[in-house]
């Protein structure tokens, strides 16, 4: 937890405990006091709050740029196709990978890598409802033995997305432990609850603008009728807009809400034509980018 998170909770605590003590008003007292605990609580529960641990939450795009996400694999029947569609599309994505599945798939972590994608860790066994509760030791294991799966399938890993971006209050020790970024997202496309592909194209589209941090899911927990077929669609719609799906580079991360640009840079503009779009144009320079190449800002066209 950050210090001004922990001040302002205690600060809140105290008062309350004073409110009621030292003045006898004690509705407003256990009020304030109840306050305390639940501001650190909705720190925990928004992906997007900063409270607990810096979260990376969009980047400076140089052009039309996103960051895709794909959390919840590796998945032998979807991971393969979703490498199909990418490659594509010429498309970079960043696979949130859970360590217990990427144990039993370690050729698959091999595959993602040497298609010139980049993976993080999104936990050993993805505990959805109650890592928030976790104690240290339960934070570190969970952290600790993805990571050790990753590396032994010969992945770097420097990424950390908590499972629904909900975090816990030690991890912000373990990620400095294990060396990583915990990463959140712009739009989340709902992929992982919708059954409707056109809704998840369509909350995408309203939503994306450079510098946007797209989340999407892999694997049997996703609908039929998205499972795939939604990214499909919403990287033709991307391409569509002229947007390129790239890995930024750590020095480009922005932390908290607002600072990404308005969607008005969603327009066309006269900047467009030296945007290099998703197309067939740009196999060339995706296959000559390292493996786990980031976008250096400035240079367009090199994801
Ligand atoms: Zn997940």
């Amino acid at each position: 937890m950050k210090r001004y998170l922990a001040l302002q909770s205690c600060s809140l605590k105290l008062t309350g405990l004073w409110l009621m003590l030292g003045t006898h008003w004690l509705v407003p007292g256990i009020l304030v006091f109840i306050a305390g605990g639940a501001l650190v609580i909705v720190h925990m529960l928004l992906p997007r709050a900063q409270g607990l641990c810096d979260v990376v939450t969009g980047f400076h795009a140089d052009g039309k740029a996103v960051w895709l996400t794909i959390d919840d694999g590796p998945d032998p029947e979807d991971t393969p196709k979703i490498l199909d569609l990418l490659e594509a599309s010429r498309a970079r994505a960043t696979f949130f990978l859970i360590g217990s599945r990427a144990r039993r798939h370690p050729e698959l972590v091999r595959r993602i890598l040497e298609r010139g994608h980049s993976v993080g860790s999104h936990t050993e066994t993805h505990p959805l409802w109650n890592f928030w509760l976790a104690g240290p030791g339960r934070v570190r294991r969970e952290l600790g033995d993805s990571v050790k799966a990753l590396k032994q399938a010969g992945a770097e890993v420097r990424y950390f997305r908590s499972p629904v971006g909900i975090k816990s209050l030690f991890l912000k020790g373990c990620l400095r432990e294990f060396g990583l970024r915990c990463v959140a997202w712009t739009i989340r496309s709902g992929d992982g609850f919708s059954g409707n592909r056109q809704a998840v194209v369509g909350r995408v589209l309203r939503q994306v603008r450079p510098g946007a941090i797209i989340l999407m899911h892999e694997g049997p927990h996703v609908a039929g009728p998205v499972r795939v077929k939604a990214l499909a669609d919403v990287l033709e719609a991307l391409a569509g807009r002229g947007y390129r799906c790239v890995l930024p580079s750590p020095d480009t991360f922005l932390y908290g809400s607002g600072r990404l640009p308005s969607r008005r840079a969603d327009q066309p503009d006269p900047g467009d034509e030296a945007v290099i779009p998703v197309g067939p144009a740009n196999i060339a320079e995706q296959r000559i980018a390292p493996a786990q190449g980031e976008v250096q800002p400035g240079i367009a066209g090199d994801n």
